[in-house]
């Protein structure tokens, strides 16, 4: 409907020839009751699975974990690009439909041994970029509850063992 464009308007090309399809999910932030009930939506799922910390991940991460750990009451952190932050810990690099990536990282005391982390971005896509998140939470010894996205890419669901890329449940292998 009207809103779901308001969250993914797809765009051919970008960023660059070669990506199949890329969809730019901003559009909710000049909507505030969309974004409002992105929100919510995460807030009432969360609300009652007993998170210790929300992660965000670099960058649009940024927007959405901080209103949500607001309406948890819990804290938010931080998973950025390399060095960015002192005493951070890394995940290993990572492949993408853009290429490889270097790995996260996040603050080593941000996260303690036990906490039940519940990781925040926009959109999953190969699952990369959640996979090397994942990662850093079980380094430092840390459940991830789950991954909150607001688009998953259909086309990444399910993959093929011949495509190479993480199952859903190889993602939430420890
Ligand atoms: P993945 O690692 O799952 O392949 O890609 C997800 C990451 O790349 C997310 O951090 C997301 O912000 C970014 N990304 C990949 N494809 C798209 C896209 O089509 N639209 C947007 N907005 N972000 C994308």
């Amino acid at each position: 409907g009207p809103e779901a464009r308001l969250i993914a308007q797809y765009l051919p090309y970008f960023p660059f020839k070669g990506i199949p399809r890329f969809y730019d999910i901003g559009g909710f932030l000049s909507e505030p009751t969309v974004f409002a009930r992105i929100i919510d939506i995460f807030a009432s799922r969360y609300k009652h699975q007993n998170i210790d910390v929300i992660a965000g991940l670099d960058a649009r991460g940024f927007i959405l974990g901080p209103p949500l750990a607001l309406a948890l009451k819990k804290p938010f952190i931080m998973m950025r690009k390399k060095g960015k932050m002192p005493n951070s810990i890394s995940s290993s690099g990572y492949d993408t439909e853009y290429g490889n990536r270097s790995g996260l990282t996040v603050q080593r005391d941000k996260i303690k041994s036990g906490d039940r982390v519940l990781i925040v971005d926009d959109l999953v896509a190969t699952g990369g970029t959640l996979s090397s998140a994942i990662e850093l939470v079980h380094l430092l010894g840390g459940t991830v509850v789950e991954c909150a996205c607001v688009v998953e890419l259909k086309m990444f669901i399910d993959p093929t063992k011949e495509s190479g890329l993480p199952s859903r449940s190889e993602l939430f292998q420890k």
